[in-house]
């Protein structure tokens, strides 16, 4: 199957053999005629599949054929493309699908989303775009000042649907679609399809194609992945619950700094839990002594930083617990790999508090799956913590991050 026979234009085409695409992927053969059929269409792709050119190629199509039917010259440009997506990340790869794939189209694109200067998107948006990807409440702050109209809407996309409800958008979606042309194409892309994507895509779409395609990367192992949502203040509590509640006897805990480390073991010793601090600052000779005990079962809890755990021989682990997620993602995966080892099952749980949502998706892009995120009773997150708070100690996570891969992952 070549791209030629999808129907898509010899400039597109030109433009994909020099991008080093030579044949379609599997969501591509699928989804394309569809759009350029007419057809709304729902598809279950995840990131990765190649599920951007899949909705990309057929729309630079035809709105380029549709403005070369129109005077470019004097044309008065309306955005007839939206692509909503959940995050700036996404929306940011997206915008740069479009710019790479359109280079040779006379169509403009722009991208929208929150946390910078409002204004100069606002000029953007004033001076006359084509195409435009969005973050749905950045979208619609624009929509509240007159910065667009979507009446000419010719295409609306929702890029990971799952994840944009998920994120609590339903709101901003619903306000969105007041203002959209009712006559437009509507294209949904989720990973999954839960009840909120079925109920979303009733009030979208109109006799959609359905489309799935397989997991590119599925994990295929039988470790269990879990994610608590939990105040990050909370954290040790919860550990301390979880090491009661469940009676775990083999637990392998990741912290990323090594007071961290042995602050966390010292409170579990406290709260009578049989566990030791595993990181670079000790000797050798004490750290084979505490893996011989951790393996023994003399030690229930190890708490270890990362490349102090690199080296750890241990069989098969019942329990892996995230206590705080890693800065490298791959990082996760070679934590959650000591459970479920040699065809034992294991579980791998991830505390999760509100300024690890970018370490999350990161981890969730690497392993090209999403994990299920789930409250424990008695350790609900407060909802009431400003958002404000949130976005700080996200930032500096950030600049964390950031110093980390500066240097290196050095000795821990
Ligand atoms: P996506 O699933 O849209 O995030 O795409 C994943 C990656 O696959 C991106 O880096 C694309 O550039 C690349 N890609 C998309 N379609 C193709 C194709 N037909 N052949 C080769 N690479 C592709």
């Amino acid at each position: 199957m070549s791209f030629s026979s999808l129907n898509l234009s010899a400039k597109l085409v030109t433009v994909l053999t020099e991008l080093g695409y030579c044949f379609p992927t599997q969501v591509q053969v699928e989804t394309i005629p569809a759009i350029l059929a007419g057809d709304d269409v729902m598809v279950g792709a995840q990131t990765g599949t190649g599920k951007t050119a899949a909705f990309a190629l057929p729309i630079l199509q035809q709105l380029s054929e549709k403005i070369s039917v129109d005077n470019v010259e004097t044309k008065v440009r309306f955005v007839q493309a939206l692509i909503l997506t959940p995050t700036r990340e996404l929306a940011l790869q997206v915008h740069q699908s479009f710019v790479r794939y359109g280079k040779s189209s006379d169509l403009h694109s722009a991208i929208v989303y929150g946390g910078v200067s409002i204004d100069a998107q606002a000029a953007i948006l004033q001076a006359g775009v084509d195409i435009l990807i969005a973050t749905p409440g950045r979208l619609l702050d624009h929509l509240r000042r007159g910065s667009l109209t979507l009446k000419q809407l010719a295409f609306l996309v929702f890029d990971e649907a799952d994840r944009m409800l998920d994120m609590g958008f339903k709101d901003e979606i619903d306000a969105i679609l007041k203002q959209v042309n009712p006559n437009r194409q509507t294209l949904l892309f989720s990973a999954t399809f839960d009840k909120g994507v079925f109920d979303l895509s009733h009030t979208l779409l109109r006799d959609p194609k359905r489309i799935e395609v397989g997991k590119r990367n599925a994990v295929a192992s039988k470790v269990e992945q879990r994610v608590y949502v939990v105040d990050a203040e909370r954290k040790s509590e919860l550990i301390c619950h979880l090491m009661r509640s469940k009676k775990w006897q083999q637990v392998l805990i990741f912290i990323r700094k090594k007071q961290g480390v042995d602050k966390l073991a010292t409170t579990l010793v406290d709260a009578g839990v049989k566990a030791e601090a595993f990181h670079g600052d000790l000797s050798q000779s004490v750290r084979e002594k505490v893996l011989q005990q951790f393996k023994k079962g003399d030690i229930q809890v190890l708490v270890a930083t990362d490349v102090a755990a690199r080296g750890l021989d241990v069989e098969s682990l019942e329990v892996v617990v995230n206590y705080e997620l890693p800065f490298i993602a791959e990082d996760y995966v070679h934590r959650i790999g000591r459970t479920g080892r040699a065809g034992n099952s294991g579980i791998a749980i991830t505390l999760y508090s509100e300024e690890d949502a970018l370490l999350l998706e990161e981890i969730e892009a690497v392993l090209d799956t999403r994990l299920p995120q789930q409250w424990l009773e008695g350790f609900e997150p407060d909802l009431t913590r400003s958002s404000m708070d949130i976005r700080k100690t996200r930032k500096s996570a950030q600049k964390q991050r950031a110093r980390r891969r500066a240097v290196g992952s050095r000795k821990q």
